[in-house]
């Protein structure tokens, strides 16, 4: 599998998930048109696409959801709390398929199974993806969590599975109390459903590192204003210091690079 995140932060979430067999959009929040130039340069011309994957409603999430699922004719996968608010931004040919958390579905050779996520959304959900083989414990897996407020036990246990997690890391919490947001912003942002902070993604990736499957860890949804791509990957790789993980940065406004496991 081959993982590309297209943006990530509140201006804007897209990624990319490529298999032998299937090729999955996480989230579209941002244009058509940004999507289909970042997917040209990685894909080729009129890439296919077989099935958007929606955490949540958030505009950021789902701004080009229609344009998007129009230009490539795939379904749309959003849990069953998610899925009718995204209806206003469909017409009646769009493929809307509602999931339930916990339940695992498949796309093509990937096995897809959805898991809540504290946020302050209707029933948001992170995903953990592996491929299909012969062999299924030794199959390569990924996890895509971003916008949670914090990262439970049953969260973490769904990570430790994982060979790569994307994991938001949003704030630097000094950053974000000393800045100039609003008050109930801030207190809704550091909230049990709100954003994740460096401190809180270093954390869970060291206790997923000594676990030791992990193997890359990705940095998504970084603030612009309460956070450094800099500093949030200082905070991380301090906690992660004598291990073999690698860690990157999803960039809020272009490719990562691309990831494979
Ligand atoms: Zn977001
Ligand atoms: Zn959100």
């Amino acid at each position: 599998m081959r993982i590309v995140s297209l943006a990530s932060g509140s201006s804007g979430n897209c990624t990319l998930i490529v298999s032998e067999n299937a090729r999955l959009l996480i989230d579209v929040g941002l244009s058509k048109r940004q999507i289909l130039q970042r997917l040209e340069k990685l894909l080729g011309p009129r890439p296919r696409i077989d099935g958007i994957l929606i955490t949540h409603e958030h505009t950021d999430h789902i701004s080009g959801l229609g344009q998007v699922a129009r230009a490539f004719q795939c379904p749309i996968y959003a849990s069953e709390g998610t899925a009718p608010l995204l209806e206003p931004a469909l017409s009646s040919s769009e493929k809307l398929l509602a999931f339930t958390p916990n339940q695992i579905f498949q796309v093509r050779d990937l096995f897809i199974e959805p898991f809540p996520i504290p946020h302050d959304a209707a029933q948001p959900c992170g995903f953990a993806i592996a491929e299909e083989s012969l062999f299924a414990s030794f199959n390569a897996r990924i996890a895509v969590a971003t916008d949670l407020g914090v990262v439970t036990e049953e969260i973490r246990q769904r990570l430790s599975e994982c060979d790569l997690v994307m994991l938001e890391s949003n704030h630097d919490i000094e950053m974000l109390l000393n800045g100039w947001y609003p008050e109930d912003l801030k207190r809704r942002i550091l909230s049990d459903v709100g954003h994740l902070s460096n401190e809180a993604a270093a954390q869970t990736l060291q206790y997923l590192a000594e676990r030791g499957r992990l193997r890359t860890a990705v940095l998504m949804h970084l603030s612009k204003n309460n956070n450094r791509p800099k500093l949030a990957l200082e905070t991380v790789q301090r906690h992660l210091n004598g291990t073999e993980v690698a860690v990157a940065i999803a960039p809020r406004d272009r490719m990562s690079a691309i990831f494979t496991v």
